[in-house]
């Protein structure tokens, strides 16, 4: 477990842990997905819309970001303010929301793993 953790947390595949996800672009561009594993060559494509889902995951990691941060500003810091720990909820949301783009998208690669349970293709309908 704590290895898939850090496995997501580099941004590494989630099959061999090896390959990166991610292809190396500037920060102030959008993230782009390799289209294979350049390691062990699994598919991180999917179907049209499998990242779809990924939105899931991602509002779990925002709702858990905002949990983190109401109990580090109430029992850390003490801090008795309503606006300002909303406020650092909401701040903690955007700073981890391009990490949070990213890890969505490879826990739900973990997950739901493309094209393993999921052949829709038309082979299939003939
Ligand atoms: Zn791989």
């Amino acid at each position: 477990m704590g290895n898939l953790i850090s496995t997501i947390l580099k941004e590494k595949c989630p099959f061999c842990e090896k390959g990166n996800v991610f292809k190396k672009v500037s920060f102030l561009h959008l993230p782009e997905m390799n289209e294979q594993c350049p390691v062990c060559k699994r598919d991180f494509t999917g179907e049209p819309g499998y990242y779809f889902g990924a939105m899931y995951v991602s509002y779990g990691i925002a709702v858990i970001t905002a949990i983190s941060a109401f109990l580090i500003c109430r029992f850390i810091f003490g801090i008795k303010s309503v606006n300002i720990t909303i406020a650092s909820c909401i701040i903690s949301i955007i700073l981890i929301s391009f990490k949070n783009f990213r890890w969505s998208r490879i826990i739900w690669l973990k997950i739901f793993p493309p094209g393993a349970n999921t052949n829709f293709s038309n082979k299939q309908l003939k």
